[in-house]
Order: structure tokens, then C-alpha cells, then sequence
């Protein structure tokens, strides 16, 4: 037999069999454009600041995820009457809930990687501040001096899921707890089926999946020197955490000296170190939060020393001479500055 190869059959090419296809393709995609993912927000306090969390689709999903929010802030808070934070202090040993604990433990492990930078035993001297209450004051040496030996992460004991402080130390998650949070809700908003979503917690940001269109999210990292809503750049990031310390958002003056929230454990004054604010992206919220008070803590050039050694984040560091220094795993994520300076890239 010969073999004939096929030809094409140009006469069975019927400009009407193409519109009937475009037809039946349009009709196709009809339903998935009308199910396009709605759009929910909502704004709460919680955790002392303002929280706006962005879902798209999931049904009840974001309601769910801020009421885990608020039962997370209820358990964690050092301040509400009943937390699990607060009792620990009072009693001095508590068997924690899930959620504690596993913020305590994980908290902890933070402390000692960064050297104690990060140091959640540092709550008698931040309440000494006023910084807790809002009734700030400037202590005196000697009361710091006191309070200083109780600031030890090292001596906080964990057996299971029981904590015990020694006598008169007390913990304090305000450095963790939002970024801990943030993925709590992303998991949960995950496994309700979301995948876009934009969660700010107070300026701990959390970017799940891409907008609902495919493109990366936008985030925006404060101008610490503006006047509040401006940024200094902005990131283009997908499933990713975004988390901004900085001297600007809370601090009190007196006598003409600026006193911030953030405070040294080593010293027991409030940081001032040249940095105006830190920075950290990665994939977990927690871990964006604890590095983004330690690494402000350390100050720039530790800071930087502690990127090269650990990796696994990217940081943007703004000195107080306006200076914006970037890691280099961000050079692809910079969607634009508006800062005078271009951004230096940070190298390995
Ligand atoms: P914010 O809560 O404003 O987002 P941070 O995440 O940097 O900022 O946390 C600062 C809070 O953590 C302070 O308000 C205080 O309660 C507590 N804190 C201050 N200094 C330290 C420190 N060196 N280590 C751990 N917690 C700290
Ligand atoms: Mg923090």
C-alpha cells in the first residue's frame, strides 16, 4: 500500500463552524466571570491598632478571620483583664491554650537567635516607660537598674504547654503577636478555599496569593519621615508578609527628647541607633515581626551582619539621614520609590 500523506482540507474550513466555537467558548466563560471572587473588607481595632483585612471569595471567610483575630488578641494581650499573657504574669507559672504556647515557644527560640535583640522579658521595663498604659514617664537609673536582672529570655522555662517566669520577671508578646496572627488568619482564609488576600495588621502586612487579577500585590513600605499615609517604596509581593518597625509610630516626647517604644534589652532605653525604621519581608508573618523589632534593635550594620549569616527574609533598612538600603532579593520586588536617594542594594 502507499503511503499518501494527509493533507489538510482547506475545504472543510467554515468561517461559520468559527463563530459557532467563539460562541460556545464566550458562553463557556460567561459563568466564570460572573463568579469573579467578591470583594469584602472590613476595618476593627484589635491588638491596640487599626486592622483592615481584604478577602476575595471564601464566603463567611473573613468574618471567621477576625474573630479568630480578637480571640487571639483576648488570649495574648498583657493588658486585658483574664489573658493567658497576663494570668501567666500574675501567677508566675500558667499552663498555657494552643495558641500561647505555641507563640511563647516559638517567641523564645526568636530571643535566642537573635541574641536576646529581641527579648519578650523586656515587658517590666516597657511598662516602667508607660509605654503599655500611655502614661509615659522617663524612670530613673536606678529603677532601670532594678528591673534590668528580670529581663532574661533565657530563664523563661517550658515544659509542654506550662510556662514559668522567674520571681518577678513578666513576658510580653507586643513584638510577635501581630505577625503571628497574620498567619493564623492567612491559614485559615487558605483553607476556606481564598487565594487573594490582603491583611494589614496595624502595619504588619500580609499579601496571600496575587490580587484576583494574577498581578502581585502591592505593598507599600511607610515614609517614616512623612506624614503619615506616603510611602518610601513600594513592593510587589506574592504570599508574603511585610513587616515595617520603626521609631515613628509610637513614642512620647519630654523635655525635648524623643523616646520610642521599641527598647534595647541590654540598656533598658528606647532604641536610638540611627535607623528610622526596619523592614523584613518573608514568608511568615511571625518571623517578619520578631526580626523587624530585633533588627531595629541591633541597629544597621549588626543588622545587616545578621541578614548575611541567617538569609531566609529580605529587609529595606531607612537610616534617619534618609538613606533606603535594600537586600538584594528585593531589587526584583521593587515596584517604585519615591524617595530622593535610589535604594542601595545590600550584597551578600
Ligand atoms: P509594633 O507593635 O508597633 O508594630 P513591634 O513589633 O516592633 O512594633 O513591637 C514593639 C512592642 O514590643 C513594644 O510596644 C513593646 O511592647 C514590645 N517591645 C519593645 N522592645 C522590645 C524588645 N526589644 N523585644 C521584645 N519586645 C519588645
Ligand atoms: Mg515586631
Amino acid at each position: 500500500m502507499k503511503f499518501v500523506p494527509a493533507k489538510p482540507n482547506f475545504s472543510r474550513f467554515r468561517p461559520m463552524r468559527l463563530f459557532t466555537a467563539a460562541l460556545a467558548l464566550f458562553f463557556a466563560l460567561l459563568p466564570l466571570c460572573g463568579c469573579a471572587a467578591q470583594e469584602k473588607t472590613e476595618t476593627f481595632t484589635a491588638m491596640d491598632t487599626v486592622m483592615t483585612l481584604t478577602v476575595y471569595g471564601g464566603g463567611n471567610a473573613l468574618d471567621d478571620a477576625k474573630v479568630l483575630i480578637l480571640g487571639l488578641e483576648a488570649e495574648l494581650s498583657v493588658t486585658a483583664e483574664g489573658s493567658a499573657i497576663r494570668r501567666l504574669n500574675e501567677e508566675g507559672e500558667l499552663e498555657l491554650c494552643e495558641d500561647a504556647a505555641a507563640l511563647v515557644s516559638e517567641a523564645l527560640a526568636l530571643c535566642a537567635e537573635t541574641d536576646g535583640a529581641l527579648d519578650i522579658t523586656v515587658y517590666p521595663v516597657v511598662r516602667a516607660w508607660g509605654f503599655t498604659t500611655g502614661d509615659y514617664r522617663v524612670p530613673t537609673e536606678e529603677e532601670l537598674s532594678a528591673l534590668l536582672p528580670l529581663v532574661d529570655h533565657s530563664a523563661v522555662k517550658m515544659s509542654g504547654s506550662t510556662v514559668t517566669l522567674p520571681a518577678g520577671a513578666m513576658i510580653d508578646l507586643g513584638a510577635v503577636a501581630k505577625g503571628y496572627a497574620s498567619d493564623r488568619a492567612a491559614a485559615l482564609l487558605r483553607e476556606k478555599g481564598v487565594k487573594s488576600a490582603i491583611l494589614n495588621l496595624g502595619g504588619n502586612v500580609y499579601a496571600l496569593g496575587s490580587k484576583p487579577d494574577g498581578s502581585a500585590w502591592r505593598v507599600g513600605v511607610a515614609d517614616p519621615f512623612g506624614e503619615g499615609g506616603t510611602y518610601s517604596l513600594v513592593l510587589s509581593v506574592t504570599d508574603m508578609a511585610v513587616v515595617t518597625s520603626g521609631g515613628y509610630q509610637r513614642y512620647f516626647e519630654q523635655d525635648g527628647v524623643i523616646y520610642r517604644h521599641i527598647i534595647d534589652p541590654e540598656t533598658g532605653h528606647p532604641v536610638d541607633n540611627g535607623l528610622a525604621s526596619v523592614t523584613i519581608v518573608c514568608e511568615e508573618g511571625l518571623k517578619a515581626d520578631a526580626l523587624s523589632t530585633a533588627l531595629y534593635v541591633m541597629g544597621y550594620e549588626k543588622a545587616v551582619e545578621y541578614w548575611k549569616n541567617h538569609g531566609g527574609f529580605d529587609a529595606v533598612f531607612i537610616l534617619n539621614d534618609a538613606s533606603i538600603h535594600i537586600t538584594e532579593g528585593l531589587e526584583s520586588c521593587l515596584a517604585s520609590a519615591s524617595g530622593e536617594q535610589t535604594p542601595e542594594i545590600i550584597k551578600k
